[in-house]
Formats: structure tokens, C-alpha cells, sequence
């Protein structure tokens, strides 16, 4: 039976909140966390860095009268924790193999007194049985587990020594158990629920919505574009610090000494450089001496730089976790900062290359790597849809670590896609056909092959590939000859940022029909996909650069913004009635359009730019009343 009466009557949490740690009140979370490990129940509190994870244990450590013991895997955070919590009169100590014989013999010697709070271990300390036996005579009365995510090979950090967290809870005596990280999908959860033998456990996972960080994502075509667009950033982000993060020790030293050559204070970091030029350049960084800096993802822990303006990820990490994590480093401050992923396909191959890497080498206790190696292929695949998706990105987030409270409070208004939605139109009767063609292609390749075959079967080519395979005798070969091979290409491309078509597998990626295909091909749902540039040109997502952001002043004229704003409330009623995104109803740009037009009948409505005769038939009455509702309001 689970053991829910706490120690103590109910303490006075926010009285200890203020009294021993002078904060005003609990950060999101806090409290709820503090009162389940109170209640000696297990939890697993999944919070972003930098929400006060561990007060979450820190104070109810003040409150009880057993030991807490804390596995944390850095020797310098624990050493700040501990420094931190004396300086508040907290006895905490660390134990670890960076002390000298003297100072751990104190230390086991306060714990045996009954002296100590709080003792951080690292988890190799697991190895030691000797040891383990000390702590386990104190009988500690909470295990807590930061950075819990490193126990599964799902998550983006794994580490073996982890794996035996489970077995140390056990040898002592199975104290109720807290288990902390920044970082958790539902399957990390679950392995953390698994391996750390969790009982009827509470799982708190808040805080994830960072509303200061304008996230965008850029789809490059080389380095040349990359360059570009990062050098408008940086001219954009006159203050603060900016970090640039690359996948590879070389693509840091060679963009630090292409930007060093137009800016001052560059400077760059990766794990390849000596400890004592590391360590400079991180003091370098937080005097604001560099105020750029280049680096790989070894630049990272422990920084708490409040004023960071502008990450750049130049390459694609491996994981949204990892690229959230690195991300997150700007605004801590509470002030705007971006966050610009720069994304071109090819640079995943260097992702799945370090993925290949796992197999080489020593293979972690317990795990076959090649299941490791799926669960970063799955992670990396996650990333590469993140640049591709059409929703919010901060909503993307919040979904991906499972914050159900922050992702009901919907999108974030600012992100790239909240504050220039593609534009989004109805097929006409013509390329609807022909893009039924390409699905029904799709559809029946079953993912065999890539957008290439496809292409050269809709064109009728009879290259020696489609006549080896046989594929002059499909039913759809040569179809769509008449729009060419572009034409064809930019089809498939259309149809693959509209969700309609996926791309599967990263090195040779093939194509296969989503449910939303599927849907189109049937019969069942109309084709709305992004409207093409009007010149015929390629679909790709036009620059952050050129992009109006949600704060700029309204274009076109000086439409009202009341009637603006009341305009945007029916287009998020209209959209949540038919369970679609707003910016499938209209796009801003139209509703402005309106807004300054004032238009009073359906005919003048007719005549705003981005109003087809679909959206005039089934919005048009409804934006008229507000319009007209507006008029009599004004005069
Ligand atoms: P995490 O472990 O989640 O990264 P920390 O526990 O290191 O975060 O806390 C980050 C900062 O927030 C610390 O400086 C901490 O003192 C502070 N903090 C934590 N909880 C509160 C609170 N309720 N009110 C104000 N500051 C807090
Ligand atoms: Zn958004």
C-alpha cells in the first residue's frame, strides 16, 4: 500500500518558501511536485531548464527529517548546489572522486551523524557497494534522480551508468523516488516509470512555453543562402549575445573565421580545445568580451547567460530535444529573442552519419545498439518533420514534451508560421486532377520509391532504371507528360509541404501518401494546399527576413485595428468550428485587406484580394455582419 500521510501536518510550503529560500511565490508546478514527495509518492516532474526543478526537492528537504539523496551527473553543478544551499544554511555535501580522501571522510561522517540534509552522488558512486551500504544504514527518506532522461536510450543523452538507478533505489530500501528532467517524451517517461520502479507515480510536466522566443525555421538550398540569411540576422540583433551552434568541430572553426572577417568579438568552442582555452572563452562569453559565438552542442551545460538576443542552429541537431534545449540558452532574461533554425535536407546525412558512429566502439551495458541507433533515428526524424511542419512551432514543442496545460493556451503568435501562415487555396479543377494522379501514383508504389521514380513515371521517361523495374507498364506512365518534369516536381513538392505526401527514411528518402492523401484521393476532402507563388516559381517558404512579423505595422493603407482584431475573433470561431487552423479560413493579410477596404456587400467583398468564390459562399455573410456591426458601432 502507498504510504499518503505526510510527516509532518501539512507543512507551511510557502511560509518555508519565503522564510528559508526569500522567493515570493511557486514557480508552475512547484508546489504540486513538493506536495506529492511530501505525501512520499514517486514523481517525475519534467520541467524546462531554468523552472526550478530543484527546489522541487531542495525544500521539502528542509521539512523532513531524513536524508535526501541526489544523483546528479556533473560534479560542477552539484558542487554550485551544494554551495548554494549552505550559503542558506542547508547542510548539503557532495561526494565524488574529485575530493581528497580527508574531505569524503568528513563527509561520510556527517551523514552517519545525522548532520546532512541533502548528499549529491554521481552515479558511478553506484559501483561502489561498500559505499551504497554506508548510506543505506542512514535510511534515506528520498532518492531523487536529475537529469533523468539518461536512464533511456530513447532520450538524447543515454548513459549506462544510469541503468543501474533501479537496482541502488532497491539497496536502499526503496525510498520514494523523484525523478527530474528538462527532457522527456512519452516513451522517456515510460522508461523512466520502468527502470527507476516507480509505484502508482505522479508525472508533472509544465512550463515548456517559452513566450519571449520567436522560433522560425529557414529552408536552405547551400551554404552561400545560409550565410546570407545568418548575416541578416545578426544585423537584426544589434544587442546582446548570440550563439551560432554547428554540428562539427570543423563547420565552427571554419564559419567563426568567415564571420570574423566582417564582425568583431567572434569567437568559437568546441570539445576539441584545450580545458584552459574552453573555460576562457566561456569567461570571454558571459564579460561580453566574444559576442558571437560559434560552437557545438559541447557549449552548452551550466550556461546561464540572461541575454542571449539570437541562437542560430547553422546544421540540424539530432533531436527536438537537443535543438529546444540549445535554443532555450536565448531570453532568459524574459526578453525577445530568436531562435532560427537554418535547414537544409542534406545536412541530415551528418546526423545520420554520427548515428552510424554508435555502432562502432564500446556497446552500452545492456542495450543493443542497433535499437539504440533506431530510437536516434526516430528522434532525428521527429527534427526533420519540425522544419517541415505547418503548425506553430512553439505548439509543436509543447505537444512533443507532452504539456497539455500550456498546448490548450494554443499557438504563439509570433512564432514564423503564426505570423506569416502559408497562404492557403483551393484546388481548382485542373490541378486537382492532376494531382490526384500523382497520389493515386503514390499511393500504389506502396513507398518503394523516391520522388525521382515517380517523376520519371508521370513523365513517361524510359530510362533504363524505369524499363529495369518494369514501371512503363504502370497505369499512370506518362500522364502528366504535358507539365513537364519541373512541373511534375514542383507537384510532388506542393504536395509534400501541404502534408499530403510524406518523405520517409533519411538517406534515400521514398514517398508514401499520408491519411490526409488518402482523403484527397478518395474523394472525401478537398485539395487545400499553399498557394504558388504567382510567377510559377518554386514553392519554397519565403525568407524570415522578408516575412512581416505580427508586431509590424498593418500593410496596405491604415486599416482599422479594432476592426481588425474583431475580424481575427471570427476567424478563430469559424476555424474551431471546423477544426481547422485559422489561417486556412483567411490569411492575415486578407483580413486586413478587409479591414481597409470596409467592403459592405457581398460584390465589394468579391473584389478583396484572397477572397475565392469557396470562402465568399461559406464566410462571406458572417464577415459582412462584422463589418457592417463595425459601421453602426463607428457612426
Ligand atoms: P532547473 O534545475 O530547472 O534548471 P534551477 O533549479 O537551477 O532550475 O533554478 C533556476 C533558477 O530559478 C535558480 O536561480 C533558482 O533559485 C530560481 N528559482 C527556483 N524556484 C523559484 C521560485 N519559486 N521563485 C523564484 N526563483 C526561483
Ligand atoms: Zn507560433
Amino acid at each position: 500500500m502507498l504510504d499518503s500521510r505526510p510527516e509532518y501536518p501539512p507543512p507551511d510550503l510557502l511560509h518555508q518558501l519565503r522564510h528559508r529560500f526569500g522567493f515570493e511565490s511557486f514557480r508552475h508546478g512547484q508546489r504540486e511536485v513538493m506536495e506529492a514527495v511530501l505525501a512520499r509518492r514517486d514523481v517525475l516532474a519534467v520541467m524546462p531548464t531554468g523552472q526550478g526543478k530543484s527546489l522541487c526537492f531542495q525544500l521539502p528537504a528542509t521539512l523532513t527529517s531524513g536524508l535526501t539523496v541526489v544523483i546528479s551527473p556533473l560534479i560542477a553543478l552539484m558542487k554550485d548546489q551544494v554551495d548554494a544551499l549552505r550559503t542558506r544554511g542547508i547542510t548539503a555535501s557532495a561526494y565524488h572522486s574529485g575530493q581528497s580522501q580527508q574531505e569524503r571522510d568528513r563527509v561520510l561522517q556527517d551523514m552517519r551523524l545525522g548532520k546532512l540534509r541533502l548528499l549529491y552522488l554521481a552515479p558511478e558512486r553506484m559501483q561502489h557497494d561498500w559505499f551504497i551500504r554506508q548510506v543505506r544504514l542512514v535510511g534515506p527518506s528520498l532518492l531523487v534522480v536529475d537529469e533523468a532522461h539518461c536512464i533511456s536510450h530513447w532520450g538524447h543523452d543515454f548513459r549506462p551508468d544510469y541503468l543501474r538507478l533501479g537496482e541502488l533505489r532497491r539497496q536502499l530500501d526503496s525510498p520514494p523516488c523523484l525523478a527530474l528532467t528538462a527532457t522527456a517524451t512519452a516513451r522517456v517517461q515510460q522508461d523512466i516509470h520502468d527502470k527507476l520502479e516507480f509505484r502508482k507515480p505522479l508525472t508533472v510536466i509544465t512550463g515548456f512555453r517559452r513566450p519571449n522566443l520567436r522560433f522560425a525555421v529557414e529552408i536552405c538550398s547551400g551554404k552561400t543562402e545560409k550565410l546570407r540569411i545568418l548575416e541578416s540576422l545578426l544585423k537584426e540583433t544589434p544587442t546582446g549575445s548570440k550563439i551560432v551552434y554547428c554540428s562539427t568541430r570543423r563547420h565552427v572553426e571554419e564559419l567563426a573565421q568567415s564571420l570574423g572577417k566582417r564582425h568583431s568579438g567572434v569567437g568559437y568552442y568546441h570539445a576539441g580545445l584545450a580545458d584552459d582555452l574552453r573555460v576562457s572563452i566561456h569567461e570571454r562569453f558571459v564579460n561580453d568580451d566574444i559576442r558571437i559565438l560559434v560552437a557545438t552542442n559541447a557549449f552548452g551545460m551550466g550556461i546561464d547567460k540572461p541575454d542571449v538576443r539570437l541562437v542560430v542552429h547553422h546544421d540540424v541537431p539530432g533531436s527536438l530535444e537537443a535543438y529546444y534545449q540549445e535554443a532555450g540558452r536565448a531570453g532568459r532574461d524574459g526578453g525577445h529573442a530568436q531562435c532560427v533554425l537554418l535547414f537544409q535536407q542534406s545536412d541530415v546525412a551528418t546526423q545520420e552519419f554520427f548515428i552510424q558512429k554508435l555502432g562502432e566502439g564500446v556497446s552500452p551495458s545492456g542495450t543493443a545498439v542497433s535499437e539504440r541507433q533506431d530510437a536516434s533515428r526516430e528522434l532525428l526524424r521527429r527534427m526533420v518533420s519540425y522544419a517541415y511542419s505547418q503548425t506553430c512551432r512553439q505548439l509543436t514543442f509543447l505537444n512533443y514534451f507532452g504539456d497539455v496545460e500550456e498546448t490548450t493556451l494554443g499557438p504563439c503568435g509570433h512564432c514564423d508560421l503564426c505570423s506569416s501562415p502559408p497562404v492557403v487555396t483551393e484546388a481548382d479543377h485542373e490541378l486537382l486532377h492532376q494531382a490526384r494522379t500523382v497520389l493515386a501514383t503514390v499511393e500504389r508504389f506502396q513507398g518503394r520509391f523516391g520522388a525521382t521514380r515517380v517523376t520519371d513515371v508521370l513523365y513517361g521517361s524510359t530510362g533504363k532504371a524505369v524499363l529495369d523495374l518494369r514501371l512503363h507498364t504502370a497505369e499512370s506512365f506518362g500522364r502528366l507528360r504535358a507539365i513537364g518534369r519541373t512541373g511534375i516536381a514542383r507537384l510532388i513538392r506542393r504536395l509534400a509541404s501541404s502534408g499530403h505526401i510524406v518523405f520517409d527514411g533519411l538517406e534515400f528518402p521514398v514517398v508514401t501518401l499520408s491519411a490526409k492523401g488518402m482523403a484527397v484521393l478518395k474523394g472525401t476532402d478537398p485539395l487545400v494546399w499553399e498557394q504558388a507563388d504567382g510567377n510559377g516559381g518554386e514553392d519554397k517558404l519565403p525568407k524570415a527576413t522578408e516575412k512581416p512579423s505580427r508586431s509590424a505595422p498593418l500593410h496596405d493603407g491604415h486599416p482599422d485595428r479594432d476592426l481588425f482584431d474583431r475580424l481575427r475573433a471570427l476567424r478563430a470561431r469559424m476555424a474551431s468550428e471546423e477544426g481547422v487552423a485559422p489561417f486556412m479560413v483567411f490569411h492575415d493579410k486578407t483580413l486586413r485587406n478587409i479591414a481597409n477596404r470596409r467592403p459592405s456587400s457581398i460584390s465589394s467583398l468579391e473584389e478583396v484580394p484572397g477572397i475565392g468564390p469557396a470562402k465568399l459562399e461559406r464566410y462571406g455573410r458572417q464577415v459582412l455582419q462584422v463589418v457592417n456591426e463595425e459601421e453602426g458601432r463607428a457612426s
